[in-house]
């Protein structure tokens, strides 16, 4: 297959690069590095199935060749970089997405949208399955990323039900794994850059909010298994074994071997108090799930991110969250 992959030198993005070329695909990737890094994909520098455009897919883009699927995952993620990027975020979960679906029109592609448990806001419903709803504050800090995926979503089901493009939406969970930058403020990689530092971890609020955190591997699998089908969607694609942050900032010690202490602070407004996915529609129809422990899991996070500590002098700052 031909896939292009917008938002692929980013952490999932690069991943999936690496996926499909394992199985021979040519890749294509999309991306401006407003989030991203060129060291996640320099390895496939060379590679004769690899092709990297710098492009902001917020500007309308054509891209060289024949295209058997668009995955779209350009938006930034984490929520620090979502609150420091307001606008674009908007612009790319609205102008981005429409300018990803005009692309897998006119090649009669798949088309495999990146969307997010976050469109269940600080759910009511738990555990939520793709029925529900959600509960979003439209004017609150998250609402530039949850509202733009929303959009996203709708946007996409407008494609397929009005010009019959083959569209398949998966929300993603919370996933951790190597390549996550260090400073990016999600808590997986703040706890282990913090741990490994020997600085406190930072817990958010008194830690019992909930997430459920699936390993990058399983995630890219079932990413991969959307563009293979036919599948509308949405499909939930996360791990459903929930732990709170507090539990989490444990595993991190026990997995670093780190004596650092808590710090607590501030929960940020508009946290979700609880995430966990039901994964039965991705089970049935897929055929996924997901694999890896968190155990297993945190041990290969914490092996990368020890094989480059100290190589990140410059983004010393983690970002912080907004409160008010
Ligand atoms: P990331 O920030 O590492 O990757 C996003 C990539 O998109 C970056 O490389 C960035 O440079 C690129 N990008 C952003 N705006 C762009 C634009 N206008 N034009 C071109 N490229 C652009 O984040 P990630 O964790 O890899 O997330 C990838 C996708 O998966 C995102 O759409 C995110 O919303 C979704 N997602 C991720 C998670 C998670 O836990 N990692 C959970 C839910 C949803
Ligand atoms: N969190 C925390 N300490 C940190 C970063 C995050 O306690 O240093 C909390 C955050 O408040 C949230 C959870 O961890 O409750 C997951 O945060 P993340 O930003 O990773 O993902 P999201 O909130 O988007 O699910």
């Amino acid at each position: 297959m031909h896939v292009v992959v917008t938002g692929g030198g980013g952490f999932l993005g690069s991943h999936l690069c690496d996926a499909l070329l394992r199985r021979d695909d040519r890749v294509l990737c999309v991306d401006d590095f407003s989030t991203g890094n060129p060291e996640n994909t320099a390895h496939l520098a060379g590679h004769p199935g690899f092709t990297f455009i710098r492009a902001d897919v917020t500007d309308a883009f054509d891209v060289p060749g024949p295209v058997d699927a668009v995955a779209h995952l350009a938006s930034p993620a984490s929520p620090p970089d979502y609150h420091r990027r307001p606008l674009e975020t908007l612009a790319v979960g609205s102008r981005g997405t429409e300018n990803a679906l005009r692309l897998a029109e006119r090649h009669r592609a798949r088309f495999v949208l990146a969307s997010t448990s976050e469109v269940y806001g600080d759910p009511v419903v738990h555990p939520q399955r793709e029925d529900y709803w959600g509960n979003v504050n439209p004017v609150g800090p998250r609402s530039v990323y949850d509202e733009a995926k929303r959009f996203a979503e709708a946007l996409s089901t407008a494609y397929r039900r009005s010009l019959a493009v083959n569209v398949g939406i998966a929300r993603i969970f919370n996933t951790y794994g190597p390549r996550m930058r260090p400073h990016d403020g999600r808590v997986v990689s703040t706890f282990i850059r913090q741990a490994l530092d020997g600085e406190p971890l930072t817990i958010y609020g008194d830690g019992s909010q909930t997430r459920s955190f699936c390993y990058v591997d399983d995630l890219v699998r079932g990413i991969v298994s959307m563009i293979d089908s036919d599948l509308p969607g949405p499909v939930n694609l996360g791990n459903p074994s929930e732990r709170t942050v507090r539990a989490l900032a444990e595993l991190v010690r026990e997995a670093t071997g780190s004596a650092s202490g808590l710090d607590f602070r501030p929960l940020p407004v508009d946290d979700p108090a609880r995430r966990r996915p039901v994964i039965t529609r991705a089970q049935h129809q897929l055929g996924w799930f997901p694999l890896v422990t968190i155990e297993e899991g945190l041990r290969h996070t914490v092996e990368w991110f020890r094989s480059r500590h100290d190589r990140t002098p410059a983004e010393r700052t983690a970002p912080e969250p907004v409160r008010r």
